[in-house]
């Protein structure tokens, strides 16, 4: 028996300014993507923004039987339906909350499919409406040991 030990590097920006303009620009449009949230069920809005050459903005869509969308899955439909989705560099995901959120676990699946068809890491920016923001790069921090397109060949 051996052990593995599995880390997850977050940098920490303290305040926007501190990021590179693209990526400043990216939780910008996350911003104000998530201003067109549809979320009477949860009252939690998340807006998200996705670089693919040219930004995709998405914000959660609930329904009533609460089978809704979360706003990262609708960015990356969005980049998918201009034929982006193997060209994602980056997302920015943004909630109404005093700390970065982090996406749930089939968002990160989602992640993790076009980070793979990408061919390499995906900047994930996370913030909250205020304060700092986490920058990790690659899914596989977020996701370890996951399941993904090379476990089906
Ligand atoms: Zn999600």
């Amino acid at each position: 028996m051996r052990e593995e030990i599995h880390t997850l590097k977050v940098e920490v920006f303290d305040s926007l300014d501190e990021l590179p303009e693209d990526e400043r620009g990216l939780i910008e449009q996350a911003m104000r993507a998530k201003g067109f949230a549809y979320a009477p069920y949860s009252n939690f809005k998340v807006g998200a923004a996705v670089l693919a050459g040219g930004i995709f903005r998405g914000s959660n869509q609930e329904t009533a039987v609460y089978n809704g969308s979360h706003a990262e899955r609708t960015a990356l439909d969005g980049a998918a339906v201009a034929d982006r989705k193997n060209r994602i560099s980056k997302i920015a995901i943004v909630g109404d909350s005093d700390v970065p959120i982090t996406p749930c676990g089939p968002c990160r699946q989602d992640i993790k499919e076009v980070e793979d068809l990408a061919g390499s890491p995906i900047v994930i920016l996370m913030a909250g409406s205020k304060g700092a923001v986490w920058r990790v790069l690659g899914i596989d921090g977020l996701l370890p040991l996951a399941f993904g397109p090379a476990n089906l060949k």
